[in-house]
């Protein structure tokens, strides 16, 4: 495998984390979730740890482009361009997706690959009753699914018009989408 950048998007309940953190242990590739570095900021006692708190975890908003790009921007930039490194959950919207272009061509990560993870939100539904997140009540719930089909599926159709982006049924086991992903990737 060559060094990779790749990107997993997909509803929550998809199993992105799951599949990158599959592919990170596997193939050695560093795992960064976007909303689990969000996750560590609204644990801190500042006033941005407020903030996000406030934004993520009672509103079950998305935090603000520039913010989200920045936190992503610092986490990679402290990481070697001959490491391979998996990002879940960044971008969620089309401002995202622009800004990330400018910010990965700064990096020198320019050359991304995305995985798109596709379940029904029926079935998505069914497998988050089986986890327990402070931000997995109803409402908030409810929020992310009208966020990912209003913000985040315009970048997948984006992408897909840019043939950048790489379909994968989230159906079959969590083994069977992870053997569908490295076929597509190509990587041994
Ligand atoms: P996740 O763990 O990916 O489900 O993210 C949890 C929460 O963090 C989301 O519901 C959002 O509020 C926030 N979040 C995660 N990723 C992003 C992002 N790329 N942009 C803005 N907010 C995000």
């Amino acid at each position: 495998m060559k060094v990779s950048s790749l990107v997993i998007l997909g509803p929550q309940g998809s199993g992105k984390d799951t599949q990158a953190e599959l592919l990170g242990k596997k193939f050695g590739l560093i795992v960064i979730g976007a909303g689990n570095e969000l996750r560590e900021i609204a644990k801190t006692d500042t006033k941005l740890g407020k903030k996000v708190n406030q934004t993520i975890n009672v509103e079950g908003r998305l935090v603000e482009p520039e913010l989200i790009v920045e936190v992503i921007e610092n986490r990679l930039s402290k990481i070697s361009l001959d490491q391979s490194i998996v990002v879940h959950g960044f971008p969620r919207s089309l401002r995202q997706y622009e800004l990330m272009k400018d910010s990965w061509t700064r990096l020198d990560r320019q050359n991304y690959k995305v995985i798109f993870i596709d379940l029904p939100e029926e079935e998505a539904l069914k497998r988050i009753a089986g986890r327990r997140r402070v931000d997995d009540h109803p409402e908030a719930l409810k929020k992310r699914f009208e966020l990912f089909n209003s913000e985040t599926m315009p970048v997948v159709k984006q992408l897909e018009n840019e043939k950048k982006l790489i379909r994968i049924d989230g159906s079959p086991s969590i083994e069977k989408v992870h053997e569908e992903i490295v076929k597509k990737l190509g990587f041994k």
